[in-house]
């Protein structure tokens, strides 16, 4: 069983309780945290009125089922009974009524695809939704046409959305006494190391490419077993990707493999599950008093590159119950050419994390022992370098942890983007405590003569001879000014919700347009 603390923190007007989560916006109840909620769940309570049993729900059935006090969803074709959860809901009972009595999966992933309802929400299922008698679609059966033996042969492709068909990649594989080559034409220009995903486990070869908004996939149980290490080679002008796995014996492969289910799917990246690997805690070094920067290896196995200004998912199962929350990669220190670049490599990811005293998911963390292993998602995100690309004047407007996207954000600006006049961080914190990699920052500000940082504090303690305040129009309008009247600005902005949106509010009425700013969200 596991100890979790009570909720007694933070204090019932804390902002962290309105923003908890990036997108929590309702402050809960007493006693109505996801610990509690897991609780009630394994309580034994009847959640769905059924007495366990499960039923094939119709339309018109679901649509009875829509208020607070019966209030049934559908989400990719399950029922839920939701009304037990209504109070636990950290987005409030009015976001979970806008689903009632109806198919609320394209609400779902807009607001948290990420959220493992099925772990959640496994107690309040009802059913699944019934099949209406119609005739199967063309899709099913090119599908089962890839059951089919991999033989060398092309298969057919799923393609998902009319405007995917002209990108839709293809692959081909061949072998030599030692190794097994396979190719894949993204048909991409400009195809790099961040759009390769690659995972080998147990003989089963995940490759997923990013090309735009889709993704395309190649998962089959291989013939034979490989070993560890794989190579991949990409020609970035023509976009062909080479896999190279190396045999663990010496055996001629007649076949690739059994395709596995999603095998050579080209779909939306956001109708793609979240894929799950399991990293190694390596160490767990101090930054303030409450956060911490944890290093995780990868599996030998895993090809993964987290882009800049993306996250990725953590999963573990707390009290039974899967629980997953985004964190954003960081580096393991700041661009400063007289620190040791031994440890900057791509088989290590970096997370700086604060641990809440009272958070579900940190605590847990924070008692991971050095040498457990926790599940990584694939990344996620919507920031693209080119917007940095562009620019002459970057500002980055923090608050606390929302620094985490600005640490790889800052190094790529200053060591790659040319066109850049100044960079400046404004950095909020509570006190000076709380400040991130302070020194670091103030030593990067001394080494490059384009970069500045302000620190702005909320509740300074002691003699604080800096800035202090909240964000505010009279803040930004101080601090955010382009350095010639006609320079090309980004600025990105990251911190708890209700800073980020005030943030964007104040900077649309200071006059900046929507592609000048980047508010980093879930
Ligand atoms: P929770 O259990 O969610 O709670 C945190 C605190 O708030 C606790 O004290 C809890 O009691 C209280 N609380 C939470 N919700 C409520 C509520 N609705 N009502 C009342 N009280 C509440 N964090 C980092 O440290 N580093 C990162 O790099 C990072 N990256 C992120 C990237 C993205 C895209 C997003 C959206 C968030 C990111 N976060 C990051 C935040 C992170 O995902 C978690 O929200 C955070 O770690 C807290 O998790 P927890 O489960 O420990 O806390
Ligand atoms: P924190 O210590 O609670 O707050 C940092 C600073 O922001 C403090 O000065 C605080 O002032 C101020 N602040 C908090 N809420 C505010 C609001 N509503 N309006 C104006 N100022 C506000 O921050 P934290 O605990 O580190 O939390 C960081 C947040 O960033 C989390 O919610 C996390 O989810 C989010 N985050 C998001 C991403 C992403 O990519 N989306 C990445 C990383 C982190 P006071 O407390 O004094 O009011």
């Amino acid at each position: 069983m596991l100890n979790v603390p009570p909720q007694a923190f933070p204090a019932p007007s804390s902002q962290q309780r309105a923003a908890a989560g990036g997108r929590a916006k309702v402050p809960l109840k007493p006693g109505r945290s996801l610990m509690d909620w897991i609780r009630l769940t394994k309580s034994g309570k009847d959640m769905t009125g059924l007495k366990g049993r499960l039923i094939e729900v119709t339309e018109d059935e679901l649509a009875k089922h829509n208020k607070k006090e019966d209030c049934w969803i559908c989400i990719r074709g399950f029922v839920y009974n939701v009304t037990p959860y209504m109070e636990y809901h950290p987005g409030g009972e009015d976001e979970l009524m806008k689903a009632a009595g109806t198919d609320g999966t394209d609400l779902f992933d807009q607001v948290h695809r990420w959220v493992n309802y099925e772990s959640m929400l496994k107690e309040c299922l009802v059913g699944r939704m019934a099949v209406k008698p119609i005739a199967a679609p063309k899709e099913i059966t090119s599908v089962s046409e890839e059951k089919k033996q991999l033989n060398g042969m092309l298969p057919e492709k799923k393609v998902l959305g009319a405007s995917s068909k002209d990108l839709t990649p293809s692959y081909d594989w061949f072998q030599t006494d030692n190794l097994i080559t396979i190719v894949i034409y993204t048909k991409q220009k400009g195809m790099n190391a961040e759009l390769v995903i690659l995972d080998c486990e147990n003989k089963r070869l995940r490759g997923e490419i990013i090309v735009d908004d889709y993704s395309y996939l190649l998962e089959v149980d291989l013939d034979h077993a490989v070993q560890e290490d794989m190579a991949v080679n990409i020609a970035e002008k023509v976009g062909k990707v080479e896999i190279i796995l190396k045999k663990k014996d010496n055996v001629h492969w007649k076949i690739l493999g059994q395709p596995l289910e999603n095998h050579n799917t080209f779909m939306k990246r956001t109708d793609r599950g979240l894929f799950y690997r399991k990293c190694k805690l390596v160490s767990k070094t101090e930054v303030t008093h409450d956060t911490k920067l944890f290093c995780l290896l990868l599996p030998e196995s895993t090809h993964l590159h987290v882009p800049t200004g993306q996250h990725v998912y953590l999963k573990q199962i707390i009290a039974g119950t899967e629980v997953v929350k985004p964190y954003t990669p960081v580096l393991p220190f700041l661009p400063l050419d007289f620190q040791e670049p031994s440890c900057h490599d791509s088989a290590h990811l970096y997370l700086m994390i604060k641990i809440y005293s009272c958070g579900l998911f940190t605590q847990a963390l924070d008692r991971l022992q050095i040498g457990d292993y926790i599940s990584v998602s694939s990344p996620e995100g919507s920031f693209k370098k080119s917007q940095v690309q562009t620019s002459e004047d970057l500002f980055l407007l923090a608050a606390g942890t929302g620094f985490t996207p600005m640490v790889k954000l800052l190094n790529f600006a200053l060591t790659e983007v040319s066109c850049l006049r100044t960079v400046k961080l404004i950095f909020f914190n509570r006190t000076e405590d709380d400040i991130l990699w302070r020194n670091q920052l103030e030593q990067l500000a001394l080494k490059d003569e384009r970069f500045e940082v302000q620190f702005i504090l909320s509740q300074p303690v002691r003699d604080w001879v800096g800035k202090q305040g909240m964000i505010s129009p009279s803040l930004l309008s101080e601090f955010v000014k382009r350095s010639r009247k006609d320079s090309k600005v980004l600025i990105c902005i990251c911190g708890p919700t209700p800073f980020t949106e005030q943030g964007v509010q104040y900077l649309k009425d200071l006059g900046y347009s929507q592609e000048e700013v980047h508010p980093f969200t879930a």
